[in-house]
């Protein structure tokens, strides 16, 4: 199982200052377990939003936020998200990550994911999600670089990429190739001028 706590609801909030018409998706896995993702944690999200004079267009809570396969099946479990304008994801940076490949809109983590809790039962996919416990992946247009560069850089590029490929592992694309291209789609390079200073976590 994999391990996130919620963060603080003014947290969310900040990350959410600028958006409205919120879809919120949970996790019907890990987040369900641990109470930071589960329906009624949905909820509760929805109604803290709308009190904080957010709209929410709708909600869902997929079997788990890292194997949904397509914007088609979350449309189908409610066809509202079709009207948001981003998404808050309710589970660990796997189902962020995940959640930003199929969708157009920007999704923000409501949760910081921490460790694999000891043995996992269900698929962890440790190079979308480092579990650095304080997720930014916002930051990123949905792509963490703390998993997926090999160098693990919170101020890319390197500078070594060739052709948009990696230098560390030249079969793959250099992960700030594709988390300028996201944020080039979301019109949100200024989320770039952003300098980390500290270490992950
Ligand atoms: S920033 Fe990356 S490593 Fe940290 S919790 Fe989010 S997805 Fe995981
Ligand atoms: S080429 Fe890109 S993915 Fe590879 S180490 Fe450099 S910044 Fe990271």
């Amino acid at each position: 199982m994999i391990i996130s706590s919620a963060k603080p609801f003014g947290e969310v909030l900040e990350l959410l200052k600028d958006e409205d018409d919120i879809f919120i998706i949970g996790c019907g896995a890990c987040a369900t377990k641990l109470h930071v993702g589960g329906e009624p944690e949905v909820l509760d999200m929805l109604r803290r939003l709308e009190e904080a004079g957010k709209h929410v267009t709708g909600w869902c809570v997929p079997s788990a936020a890292c194997s949904v396969a397509s914007f088609d099946s979350l449309v189908e479990k409610d066809p509202s998200i079709k009207d948001a304008g981003c998404i808050l994801v309710m589970a660990c940076g796997s189902g962020v990550s995940i959640v930003s490949k199929v969708t157009e809109v920007p999704v923000y983590p409501s949760n910081n994911t921490e460790s694999l809790g000891g043995l996992s039962q269900g698929e962890v996919f440790p190079e979308l999600c480092a579990m650095c416990g304080d997720c930014k992946i916002y930051y990123f247009g949905g792509i963490c670089p703390i998993g997926q560069c090999p160098k693990r850089l919170l101020n890319g590029p390197c500078g070594g990429s060739i052709d948009g490929k990696c230098e560390v592992d030249p079969e793959k694309d250099c992960v700030w190739e594709l988390i300028y291209t996201r944020l080039e789609k979301l019109g949100r390079l200024d989320l770039l001028e952003k300098v980390w200073v500290c270490e992950e976590g």
